[in-house]
């Protein structure tokens, strides 16, 4: 519903989807948004947005939120709507009943990448000093955690290396598994601006992604790879690099070890790594290959911005690191125009990954057995702190199936719907005595919940969300909670039936309390967002106004870690039953599972998922466009609509994941990244069939 009247007043804020964090001017009558106009000084859009931040914020007054607290004993039982006080001690209770009957680490909390810095900081909180277990994890598991790992291996920080505004300064820009015009768009924006005045594009990826298209892509390459082959396709690139003795050695000696690099060459240089070969296993023909490495090595400023298509592998870790080590043979760190760049999928995935959701990691990516950090937080917090590393998200569901996980507070992330191989997830979840969901919606996680806490929407709280670049960006109240709390005090209730004693007043508190015990954070504060409008992190007495580029002198590591980026194909294989390899992807007016997009006026751009595939795949099956059709994989199957496309290979499909009548995620297998667990959301062998229709 879009809103008419005269502004009363403006209140700047930040757009709650994705990692590009576009800053809005929120114009307001009373408590009502008249409109969302993206902000001209906000400094990741300058004054751009899309359709998503400009017009999909309807869904925080929709009549489907739940505003009232509900209770249940058993699942099978319904709803009893009750006041706050008495939900909060039901859930008290039941979670501390549950650790006096199963031990200390049979309960934790899975955090959101939707929620604010502040409330994601209160929850691992909960869990580390209430509960008195590390059993915290985050959304970003299935998603981005590849990248943390990949980032700090080779660099020493999990994040990326660059801000935004570097695009302006790039000479070639290597895209991979992203796609930024309907993931990122008001990125692909400035990148496409950058095209016209020149850059080039080299684009790896299975699908023929919009960017390619433009009239201005003179200089594009596509290299349409076989899903899962990223880690072949990008050392054979490197291969050509090191037997054409194109890499950088200038900087490799300033900033990395030498004989570390020279066993790396070593090691890219053998006959399995060159392209001829790889071309075997990922379909890229070998010349495309190299004139990619040769475009890559000989750019200027070469960048690489990476999504999805990269991390949600059982390499997606390697992948990450392949990545770090191509910007580094070439020397393409700490200068504007180059860099290692993920865009990161939602708004505050890169917050919720700082704020130390993970089960291993405190605010600022420190191990939980490191003394010294576990000193800091004892002192900040008063209690005695495990040094224990806790479950993640995968691990809790198998611990909930071997009876010993039987507790979880999940705030804002529908793992029903998110989470891959949903049977599991329903029979981990069905198996608990007490799910506490926090979230707008009744999700399809509440299924199985014993406790429903209504949350607020990023209208209704102060806070601030951390975009893609590590830019800490303000999120201002604009209404009150329409559920009387906003989603930090909620948590705080929770924490406080627990014994807690917290007693915040205000997210800038929490802030403060980030600062005091996250070096990256020291220098932050409410005052400094307020007077420099966002400021990227680290932000400390080193750099007191932050840091748009990392490791311009020095990687935070020290030198630069070459890693050896050992092609191993999946265990994901197609065969006759299932010839055909799914991938998946969003679209420019949906967002992720769609409980937000769906609730607004963007639906009608794209009422339900489509499966890309193409005309010969389409009349083997004897499918016209917009058949329904069975997608069917070894783990289960579902029926979405067929649209017939060239931009996906013979062989290869690709399926949109927005709607909850699809639950794409029923197809997807329970294969991981070997370092973190992210699923392999990215590949799965399937066969495409004619269908009647859900
Ligand atoms: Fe900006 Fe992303 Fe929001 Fe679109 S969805 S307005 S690109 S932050």
């Amino acid at each position: 519903v879009i809103q008419t009247g005269t502004p009363e007043h403006v209140v700047k804020t930040t757009c709650a989807y994705c990692g590009v964090g576009c800053s809005f001017d929120a114009h307001m009558r009373g408590e009502t948004v008249v409109k969302m106009v993206p902000s001209k000084d906000g400094k990741a859009n300058r004054g751009h947005s899309c359709i998503k931040g400009r017009f999909a914020w309807g869904y925080a007054t929709h009549a489907d939120r739940v505003l009232n607290p509900m209770i249940r004993d058993r699942i099978e039982d319904p709803w009893r709507e009750v006041g706050w006080d008495e939900a909060i001690s039901f859930a008290a209770d039941k979670m501390r009943g549950i650790q006096a009957k199963y031990g200390r680490d049979s309960v934790g909390v899975i955090t959101s990448s939707r929620c604010t810095n502040e409330e994601t900081f209160l929850v691992q909180k909960l869990a580390r000093a209430v509960f008195g277990n590390n059993n915290t994890d985050t959304c970003a598991r299935v998603c981005h955690s590849p990248t943390g790992y990949g980032l700090r291996t080779t660099f020493g920080t999990s994040a990326g290396t660059h801000d935004f505004d570097s695009v302006e300064h790039t000479d070639l820009a290597l895209i991979i598994g992203a796609n930024p015009t309907d993931g990122h768009p008001v990125f692909a924006s400035r990148l496409r601006r950058r095209m016209r005045q020149g850059a080039k594009v080299i684009v790896i990826d299975p699908r023929r992604i919009d960017i390619l298209e433009s009239p201005h892509m003179a200089g594009g390459m596509h290299l349409p790879l076989r899903p899962g082959t990223n880690v072949a396709v990008l050392t054979a690139i490197a291969h050509v690099i090191a037997a054409e003795g194109l890499y950088d050695e200038a900087f490799i000696r300033a900033r990395c070890d030498w004989d570390e690099f020279a066993a790396y060459r070593a090691f890219l240089l053998d006959p399995r790594h060159a392209p001829e070969e790889v071309e075997k296993t990922s379909g890229v023909p070998a010349d495309l290959i190299r004139q990619a490495a040769r475009q890559y090595a000989a750019a200027p400023n070469g960048s690489i911005y990476y999504g999805l298509g990269v991390t949600e592998h059982s390499q997606g870790s390697t992948t990450v690191m392949a990545i770090a080590n191509l910007a580094m043979m070439c020397g393409n760190i700490g200068r504007p125009g180059t860099g290692v760049n993920p865009l990161r999928g939602q708004n505050n995935v890169q917050g919720s990954c700082d704020m130390g959701s993970f089960p291993h990691e405190y605010p600022g990516y420190r191990h939980v057995t490191d003394p010294e950090t576990r000193r800091i937080y004892e002192a900040a917090w008063g209690v005695p702190l495990s040094d224990e590393p806790g479950l993640r998200i995968p691990n809790m569901f198998d611990a909930a199936l071997q009876g010993r996980f039987k507790g979880l507070y999940c705030q804002g992330e529908d793992i029903l719907q998110s989470d891959p191989d949903t049977r599991h997830v329903s029979k981990a979840l069905s198996s608990m005595e007490c799910v506490i969901v926090h979230d707008l919606f009744l999700n399809e996680t509440a299924n199985y919940a014993h406790v429903f806490l209504p949350g607020s929407s990023f209208l209704e709280k102060d806070g601030t969300f951390t975009n893609a670049e590590r830019r800490i960006n303000m999120v201002r109240r604009v209404m009150s909670p329409k559920n009387g709390y906003a989603d930090w005090e909620i948590t705080q209730l929770l924490a406080n039936a627990l014994g807690a004693g917290w007693d915040y007043t205000h997210p800038s508190e929490i802030m403060d309390e980030i600062a005091m015990t996250t070096p990256s954070f020291a220098g932050v504060s409410y005052d400094l967002l307020d007077r420099e409008g966002s400021v990227q992190w680290p932000c400390n007495a080193k750099a007191p106004l932050g840091t748009p580029i990392m490791h311009v002198d020095g990687f935070v590591r020290g030198k630069g870690h070459f890693v050896h980026t050992e092609y191993v194909a999946t265990d994901e294989r197609t065969g006759p039953r299932y010839p055909l390899l799914l991938t998946t992807g969003r679209i420019l007016s949906q967002y992720n599972v769609g409980a937000q997009t769906r609730r607004t006026a963007n639906s009608l751009w794209h009422p339900e998922d489509v499966l890309e595939i193409h005309p010969s795949d389409a009349e083997n099956r004897g499918l016209r466009d917009g058949d329904w059709v069975q997608l069917a994989s070894r783990a289960g199957a579902t029926s979405l609509r067929a649209k017939i496309t060239e931009r996906v290979a013979p062989g290869v499909v690709y399926a949109t994941f927005h709607h909850p009548q699809t639950q794409a995620n029923v197809v997807t297998t329970d294969n991981s990244d070997w370092a973190t667990n992210c699923p392999e959301y990215k590949v799965t062998a399937v066969q495409v069939s004619a269908s009647n229709g859900p």
